[in-house]
């Protein structure tokens, strides 16, 4: 699926300004610190995705990792327990930033670029997918910008947040939506009978992906659709940057999947994918960054050099746009079916 709604390139100055990533890199900083101060109690577990436990084990700032011999799915082992995950997101600093600060600062530059692309991509793999149009549910829905980007589309009659964080679920109730206030654990998703559920930048961050998966198979209806996305550790950026350099690679992001390995785990949890994409439209600019910014040497790269740097003003959008369209970015949209019950 290419991305129909183009509106200029997005830079990531236009998401993340590079004042307010200065003051983040600081909650970041003492986050990280309480994240690593709880490693006495981390535990082991299998792959992700396939449940296999060998693999190599490398170390990025701090962060213990396997790359799975498996299927390739690198994950962070041993990791927060899961009460320690629950309490380190319910009390990061670098999050409540993110709420008070980077969201409200950057929203209407995120609706336009983001939001309404992702609700027009969700609305197109439901057509496609044949959802009904009664229930759709976001579970993670945030301060619910793409959720008024559906509602403006009219493609289903209800719309449902799942929202643990009281803050935000506030601000979706302003805006008219009804809230599950409560993580997706303590929801009682079963009873939802849900023809659509829609889930953005969520799966990377949990203990078990596998069993919030299964958990939101039963809140669909069979023939239900899942709309996720996540990280492609196959993507771009993380491909040339490498795990010391990429930053997607840290802090609570501890399930970092690819498209093949993600479709494996989706089948296993119930599920028959329909669509892998690759939406994502930063990685030529990440990179560029960190060529900038002195952290990334081409100076033995010259293609590297030519496109993100010497011609990026020619180049670096048809670039990001080749990416985009061959599955190539580091982004990536999952439309799945639940199988029949
Ligand atoms: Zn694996």
């Amino acid at each position: 699926m290419t991305d129909r709604r183009p509106d200029g390139p997005l830079r990531e100055e236009d998401i993340r300004p590079a004042d307010l990533k200065a003051r983040l890199r600081e909650h970041m900083l003492r986050d990280r610190e309480r994240w690593l101060a709880g490693r006495p109690d981390w535990v082991s577990v299998p792959c992700p995705a396939c449940g296999e436990s060998d693999g190599r084990d490398f170390e990025v700032r701090g962060y213990a990792c396997r790359e799975c011999a498996a299927c390739g799915t690198a994950y962070h082992c041993p990791r927060p327990s899961e009460t320690q995950l629950r309490d380190y997101y319910a009390n990061a600093e670098s999050y409540g930033f993110w709420a008070r600060e980077i969201f409200p600062a950057t929203a209407e530059r995120r609706r336009a670029a983001i939001a309404r692309p992702q609700a027009t991509r969700l609305v197109e793999a439901a057509d496609l997918a044949g959802a009904g149009r009664g229930l759709l549910v976001e579970i993670g829905a945030g301060s619910g910008l793409v959720l008024e980007e559906i509602r403006a589309l009219g493609r289903f009659d209800r719309l449902l947040a799942v929202e643990p964080t009281p803050g935000l679920a506030a601000v979706l109730r302003g805006k008219g939506f009804e809230v599950i206030e409560a993580g997706w654990e303590d929801a009682p998703l079963a009873a939802l009978q849900a023809d659509a559920v829609c889930s953005f930048e969520v799966i990377e961050h949990l203990f078990d992906p596998g069993a919030y998966l299964r958990a939101v198979r039963r809140a669909l209806r069979p023939g239900g659709v899942l709309v996720l996305t996540c990280p492609n550790i196959r993507g771009f950026d993380f491909e040339v940057l490498g795990w010391d350099l990429a930053d997607n690679f840290g802090l609570g992001h501890i399930n970092m999947f690819h498209p093949a390995s993600l479709t494996m785990l989706l089948e296993r949890c119930g599920y028959s994918v329909r669509a892998v994409a690759t939406p994502g439209r930063l990685d030529a600019d990440l990179v560029r960054q960190k060529i900038l910014s002195g952290a990334f040497d081409v100076s033995a790269q010259p293609f590297l050099r030519r496109v993100l740097v010497d011609e990026w003003e020619r180049l670096g959008e048809p670039f990001q746009a080749f990416l985009r369209e061959n599955g190539l970015s580091s982004n990536m949209m999952v439309t799945a079916v639940a199988a029949g019950a």
